[in-house]
């Protein structure tokens, strides 16, 4: 109930105004959000470098409504990726189709993504570029756009959520490409005829489809998993699985998000797991920030504590 709730404020325009105008408000973002500008997010992935753990940069601002917006997305993903290779980051980024347009025209954004793309390509080495998954309005979308880009850039990866019952057909046509995935359970709201209200269900439909991805065919035809949780049962079923059928430990990673069970990150860089942090940064954090207190809705006294200014 409280997860549904999270969800739909995190859609209302007035509160995100309200919340990122409010200085004690970003106190308690901070917590998952790495900064406001790229200098600050650049600080951070130095940091986690250091740590052996890599990044993926998110420059947040979903759902934009002018086309403006989507043309200075385009420019911080261009000057994030510029930054990665002069400051030599391990670092990909993340990026979203509604930032750059798609609740605007859906071509454009196409053009707009292969802009980052490309730009991306032509580093060298090439910087990896991961289309993240939002609500199911954008699936469909979202995928053909990836698979058209596909065909000429191997720098381009996408995300599946596992709640979906569409995912399992999703991850059979990725895994015949050879294409990277990074799996989640989903962080949006869903009605229960399309994605799997029930957190076993989920549970189970990211371990079939880890196992599909992690297939020998699959990782033949150039398939390289993330296995994006912070779910600690998850977590030890994947390195028994992987164990047991001898899978490499270099051959998938785990990633999470920044501000997200910091033990769990360092333990599987010590038992020698690549790990990706995902490190959102920007001034449009309130959406994203709103998904993290609806996975944990433990978190949502702190909040409002630091927001009403008892801290
Ligand atoms: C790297 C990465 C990228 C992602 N990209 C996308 C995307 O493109 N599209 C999308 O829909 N979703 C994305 N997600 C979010 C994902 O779908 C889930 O909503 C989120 O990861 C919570 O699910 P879980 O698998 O961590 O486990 P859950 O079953 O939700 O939680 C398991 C345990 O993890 C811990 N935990 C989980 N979330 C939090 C939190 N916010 N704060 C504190 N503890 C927490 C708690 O200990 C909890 O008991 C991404 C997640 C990660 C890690």
């Amino acid at each position: 109930m409280m997860r549904q709730v999270l969800l739909a404020m995190s859609r209302s325009r007035g509160l995100g105004r309200f919340m990122t105008t409010n200085r004690f408000a970003w106190s308690a973002a901070n917590r998952f959000v790495a900064g406001r500008t790229v200098e600050e997010a650049v600080a951070v992935i130095q940091g986690l470098n250091e740590e052996g753990l890599s990044a993926t940069l998110d420059h947040l601002g979903e759902n934009v409504t002018v086309p403006a917006e989507a043309e200075s997305n385009v420019a911080a993903y261009v000057e994030a990726i510029d930054r990665i290779r002069e400051d030599g980051l391990r670092s990909g980024v993340s990026l979203k189709l509604t930032a750059l347009g798609l609740d605007i025209d859906a071509a454009d954004t196409e053009g707009l993504l292969e802009r980052v793309v490309a730009h991306a390509a032509a580093k060298e080495p090439p910087v990896y570029v991961r289309i993240d998954m939002e609500a199911s309005a954008y699936t469909e979308t979202t995928l053909s756009i990836f698979y058209r880009l596909f065909e000429r850039y191997r720098n381009l990866g996408i995300v599946i959520q596992t709640y979906l019952f569409r995912s399992d057909a999703d991850i059979e046509r990725l895994a015949a490409l050879g294409a990277g995935v990074r799996l989640v359970k989903g962080a949006y709201l869903e009605p229960s005829e399309i994605a799997y209200p029930e957190k076993a269900d989920v549970d189970e439909a990211m371990r079939r489809q880890t196992q599909r991805l992690l297939r020998e065919d699959a990782r033949a035809a150039g398939v390289y998993t993330a296995l994006g949780t912070h779910d600690a049962t998850i977590i030890d079923w994947a390195k028994d699985y992987t164990a047991t059928q001898g899978i490499p430990r270099d051959a998938f990673e785990f990633q999470m998000l920044f501000g997200v069970r910091r033990d769990l990150q360092r333990q599987l860089v010590a038992d020698g797991y690549r790990v990706r942090i995902y490190v959102p940064y920007g001034d449009q954090w309130y959406p994203y920030f709103m998904r993290r207190l609806a996975e944990r809705p433990e978190n949502v006294a702190f909040v409002v504590r630091a927001v009403i200014g008892e801290r």
